[in-house]
């Protein structure tokens, strides 16, 4: 249990709602066993969350799933963007709209 957690989960983050990059489904974090996290091989144009190569600068774009979709191996159609900036505003890309990167060797 971290600091600011009260027993019986009245923490902000069970309050949160994230949809499913892959199904579309909205899920309670507090109803997921987990948070899955798909590295995806798009540009991000925003700034969380991302993921970068160590030999290069290029922002990659994150899809989180949900458990089912995680096990099942489902491919996301979009990827997520949370702006801190502006009190986690969640914001969702279509794939097809982003900017395809080299694929990882
Ligand atoms: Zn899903």
């Amino acid at each position: 249990m971290r600091i600011g957690q009260k027993r019986g989960g009245s923490c902000a983050i069970n309050k949160i709602q994230i949809k499913c990059c892959a199904c579309g489904s909205t899920v309670l974090l507090r109803k997921t066993d987990t948070i899955q996290l798909v590295a995806l091989i798009y540009k991000a144009e925003w700034n969380a969350p991302t993921w970068k190569m160590p030999q290069d600068n290029t922002k990659r774009a994150v899809a989180i799933v949900c458990d089912k979709c995680h096990r099942e191996g489902r491919t996301p159609k979009e990827a997520i963007e949370i702006d801190v900036n502006h009190g986690g505003k969640v914001s969702f890309h279509a794939l097809e709209e982003l900017k395809r990167t080299e694929t990882i060797a």
